[in-house]
């Protein structure tokens, strides 16, 4: 299974099986990665920016952006 946000400028790229929930995303960007909201992800509550700098830093490679 692979999840799929957009705000229409990227595309954030979630995939569970390979997620090893160290809370990277939550701790760096609360708002945007929040495990304990359905949906987790909501990308209106930043800029494309900051998101791409945030998936970056996902350790596992589970968080990734969707080339255009
Ligand atoms: S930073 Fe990556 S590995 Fe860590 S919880 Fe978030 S998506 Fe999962």
């Amino acid at each position: 299974m692979i999840k799929h946000y957009t705000n229409g400028e990227i595309t954030v790229v979630w995939t569970p099986d390979i997620c090893t929930h160290s809370g990277v995303c939550a701790r760096g960007l609360r708002p945007v990665f929040d495990p304990t909201r359905k949906p987790w992800i909501e990308l209106q509550h930043s800029d494309s920016e900051t998101i791409k700098a945030q998936v970056a830093k996902c350790p596992s490679g589970a968080l990734s952006i969707e080339p255009k």
